[in-house]
């Protein structure tokens, strides 16, 4: 039965046939017009006429964005999820409202998004190659294998079932071998620069991986199996406990979507497993667990510049110093968090602080000037 789920989400089902959630054919149950960004967030930050500015839906309005997802998914399993994010969202204090909430619950909301974006974006013809001899979709068929990494973790939650991550090499044991297929970043954000909007979204679909920030409540989700949990958290802990600035929360996100550039090529391989006694599928990772698959001879500054300047509206060149140094506003130059200046007295102390450089067209870009790889 439920081997039967593992291949059926990997047959990738026409979506005009086929709830992308459930997998249920349309016909046996409704289908539903489903806001890919969900209405409820459009409408708490005015979103619905504005203009995407994701590679894949440039120029696209929110509202306009949409997918046919079934009746149950949209009213009971999922609806059901977007009333206790949506409750949460419109708080007041975002941040403080999900720490209550299973983790789980925030990265498969977070990834319903990104999948159903994926879902529609592959099945439309990219216009840009519309003459050539076998015209691809906006979102290319060879990463469609990689994404459905995440079509199976929302497949197992719209059926009631768990999906958990492993390591080649591991026993089973799945009390302690086992854990999320995601490293889900909760962070909290600086709301008081009123330049930024409250909201922003961006996604990564090389990297499988999204960034959402809607007031003072930052989510940075890879569907990796957990494997920058494992190996790279300790590069980032000391700054998730602080109030990052979206141009910040940007960078933090741009940086984690950049380690996943450097993974060794059997760390984006997956096996699926049924597991009966947990009533769940197990991805494993194709590393042991023993091996840390951030490569650092697969670094490339040019290219964790380019993605930091994308996260930051910056320019790149200027984030790469000649001598293999990047610029980060994350850190100062010994390391420590470095609150972004906002008000006039901030802005006025980085002036003056001779380890900080400004960029930008805006005053208060400052960065320092720290080689953090
Ligand atoms: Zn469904």
């Amino acid at each position: 039965m439920s081997l039967q789920m593992i291949s059926d989400v990997l047959a990738l089902r026409d979506i005009s046939s086929h709830c992308p959630l459930c997998g249920r054919k349309f016909g046996r149950v409704a289908r539903t017009d489903e806001h890919i960004f969900p209405r409820w967030l459009q409408k708490h930050h005015k979103l619905e006429t504005r203009r995407l500015t994701l590679p894949n839906f440039i120029g696209k309005t929110y509202k306009s964005v949409r997918i046919d997802i079934c009746e149950k998914c949209n009213h009971h399993r999922f609806g059901r999820l977007e009333t206790e994010i949506a409750r949460r969202v419109r708080s007041g204090d975002a941040f403080a409202a999900v720490q209550d909430l299973d983790q789980e619950l925030l990265a498969v909301w977070l990834g319903k998004i990104l999948w159903l974006l994926c879902r529609k974006g592959h099945a439309y013809p990219d216009h840009r190659r519309r003459n050539e001899p076998e015209p691809d979709s906006i979102v290319p068929q060879d990463l469609m294998p990689g994404i459905t990494y995440l079509g199976m973790m929302e497949r197992a939650f719209a059926m009631h079932k768990g999906m958990y991550a492993c390591y080649l090499t591991d026993p089973p044991l799945p009390d302690f071998f086992y854990g999320p297929p995601y490293s889900l970043y909760v962070v909290e954000i600086d709301t008081r620069d009123t330049r930024f909007e409250a909201f922003d979204f961006a996604d990564n679909l090389i990297t499988l991986g999204a960034a959402l920030r809607t007031g003072n409540l930052g989510l940075i989700c890879a569907f990796d199996g957990g494997i920058h949990r494992e190996f790279r958290l300790h590069r980032f802990q000391h700054l998730i406990g602080e109030k990052l600035h979206p141009v910040q929360f940007g960078e933090l996100a741009a940086r984690i979507f950049y380690d996943h550039t450097v993974l060794h090529e059997d760390a984006l391989r997956v096996q699926y497993y049924w597991n009966r006694p947990l009533h769940a599928v197990v991805a494993q990772t194709q590393t042991p667990r023993s091996f840390d698959p951030f490569l650092a001879e697969h670094h490339d500054l040019e290219r964790l510049a380019g993605m930091i300047g994308r996260g930051t509206y910056a320019d790149p060149k200027k984030i790469l110093h000649e001598g293999g140094r990047i610029f980060t506003c994350l850190e100062d130059h010994e390391g420590n968090f470095l609150r972004y200046a906002v008000t006039e007295e901030e802005i006025e102390a980085a002036r003056r602080d001779p380890h900080q450089t400004l960029m930008g067209p805006l005053d208060s870009r400052w960065r320092t000037d720290s080689c953090s790889r």
